[in-house]
């Protein structure tokens, strides 16, 4: 049997699933209706559980993942939470009420201390989840514990735990929901993981089902026979790209250069032996998902000289913190019961009250780049205007950021682009976002894949326009969404009039391989004609009928 999806990334991989539980409700609030003796007794065997479950995980972990797993355990045994969880069953708490309610004080606490120990505080919503599902006899949300290397199974992942997974353990992922441009699939493709999201139904995969994951043509079979492991693999091996690496070019030695998107410092190497040029967008807020404070300007300089060092005389393109939607960040001053995030506070809107940490982290990234030989840019997400543009970009420069530009991925900007180029050093375009907005599909929705196009028309007008504005005022226009990274819309994109594309370093060979096929006048004709189609497949035709 197989089951259709949206893939990330070319690679095949083969091995058994397990499903992720999903996380439990708040216990209700209701009086016990056992005695208090009953329910401690069972609260302390929830705990112990929990902690037992955390030493054996150690004892098959190294390193700071081990030290963290035995810190935790040892929480689970603290006296001074077992004292508070007896006080509140006598006060008539259920067991998982008054476990829930004591993890809850102990992380306000923890969170009013600062430092090391507020960074700690999450790990007591996950010892509250474990100690839950002990006492309901259900399994333990979150990536479940396997020593043994298995597919991940889940309805969607939250962008911490798709950056924390651990490739050792963690062969390929399938989520039902999720589309090709959520963050889920971005950090997937980042991590050079194996993934199919957008599966729909997953009921087929039962925990230690078989399955064979092909990212390439988004499939997921489930017990694959020898032969159709055998054809997915050949089919890899057929794709990989031969052109050495080097800058990229199309066939005129017309210079397209190809950069990285980063998401952390130690992706840096890997980039660079993939070929990037640089790095087109490093997306800060990913750094900083697990902080429950604002970081120090002394942490963030710490962070950011780490990567720019990795790139000396290259540009590296710094996006300033991006959240809201479906990347929260604890720390900002963002209204959680917004009804539509996605068009709400998010991006630099987050800093329109209050812009302390906006002006923090240009700061930071100023007294990073003035310490390293990288050629730092910096830029803003979810510009919609000149004035946000104006308002962005004296703030950079007034703070020491000399090339300051903008994203272009809210349609609005696309419209106005030479007013904002009129401004702004130069734009890079969003694409993953401009096709939500131009299409009114939210990219989380696996059920709404078919409009996170970006070969629809109506985006490839949006960029055009983009490209125009570009070419008339000489500023770059680069690409970052994950359209760079298709090595066939790479093409159109330059024919469009883009100047850069920055991408997963995984595609750099690929779209490096394509480019050289063609020259900008071809690539002109090309898009030219895309433009014209009326749907993303007729879009496609034009580079796969020549
Ligand atoms: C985009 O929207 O295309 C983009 C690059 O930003 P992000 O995917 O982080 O929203
Ligand atoms: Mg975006």
């Amino acid at each position: 049997m197989r089951v259709q999806g949206v893939g990330v990334g070319r690679g095949v991989v083969t091995g058994p699933v397990l499903r992720m539980p999903e996380p439990l409700p708040e216990p209700s609030d209701r009086p016990r209706s056992n005695t208090a003796a009953w329910e401690s007794s069972r609260a302390e065997a929830a705990l112990r559980e929990t902690a037992h479950d955390l030493s054996q995980h150690a004892e098959h972990t190294t390193g700071e993942a081990r030290a963290v797993l035995e810190a935790q355990a040892q929480m689970a045994q603290d006296p001074s939470l077992l004292t508070d969880v007896r006080s509140r069953i006598a006060a008539q708490k259920t067991a998982e009420r008054a476990i829930f309610e004591a993890f809850h004080t102990f992380q306000q606490m923890l969170l009013s201390m600062g430092g090391y120990m507020a960074e700690r505080a999450s790990d007591l919503g996950d010892l509250s989840q474990r100690t839950i599902a002990h006492l309901r006899g259900v399994p333990v949300p979150g990536i479940p514990d396997s020593d043994t290397p298995f597919i991940l199974v889940a309805h969607d992942l939250a962008p911490a735990d798709t950056v924390g997974l651990d490739l050792e353990r963690v062969l390929g992922l399938i989520t039902s929901g999720g589309g090709p441009t959520s963050h889920t699939a971005i950090l997937a493709r980042a991590k050079a993981l194996v993934a199919v999201v957008g599966v729909g139904d997953v009921d087929a995969l039962v925990d230690g089902a078989e399955v064979l994951l092909d990212a390439a043509e988004g499939t997921v079979t489930i017990d694959p026979t020898p032969e159709d492991v055998q054809t997915a693999r050949r089919r890899l091996g057929r794709r990989r790209s031969k052109v050495p690496v080097g800058p990229g070019t199309l066939a005129d030695d017309t210079p397209i250069p190809l950069l990285a998107n980063l998401t952390r410092a130690d992706e840096a190497q890997a980039a660079r032996e993939l070929g990037a040029e640089g790095v087109g967008l490093l997306r800060t807020e990913l750094l900083f998902l697990d902080a429950d404070r604002a970081p120090s300007i002394a942490e963030q300089v710490e962070h950011y000289q780490r990567i720019f060092e990795e790139f000396p005389g290259r540009r590296v393109i710094v996006r300033t913190l991006d959240a809201g939607a479906d990347k929260p960040l604890a720390f900002l001053p963002v209204d959680a019961a917004e009804p539509n995030p996605a068009l709400g506070m998010r991006g630099l809107r987050a800093f329109r009250g209050d812009d302390s940490i906006l002006r923090d982290q240009l700061r930071a990234l100023a007294i990073a780049a003035d310490s390293c030989r990288a050629d730092v840019r910096v830029m803003a997400p979810m510009i919609a205007d000149a004035a946000e543009t104006a308002r962005f970009v004296l703030l950079a420069r007034e703070l020491g950021l000399g090339t300051a530009g903008v994203m272009a991925e809210v349609p609005s900007a696309a419209l106005l682009a030479a007013q904002i180029l009129g401004i702004a050093d130069f734009v890079s375009i969003g694409t993953n976002d401009l096709t939500q907005y131009t299409l009114a599909a939210d990219r989380q929705l696996g059920a709404l894949a078919e409009y996170q196009d970006p070969w629809h028309p109506a985006v490839l007008r949006l960029i055009r326009m983009i490209g125009d504005a570009g070419g008339q005022s000489g500023k770059p226009v680069g690409v970052c969404g994950e359209a760079a990274g298709d090595p066939l819309l790479a093409v159109i994109l330059v024919g469009l009039g883009v100047t850069s594309l920055s991408m997963a370093p995984e595609a750099l060979a690929d779209v490096r391989t394509e480019l050289r096929q063609h020259t900008l006048e071809h690539a002109r004709l090309l898009a030219s004609r895309a433009l014209a189609a009326a749907t993303p497949a007729e879009a496609r035709l034009v580079m796969t009928e020549g």
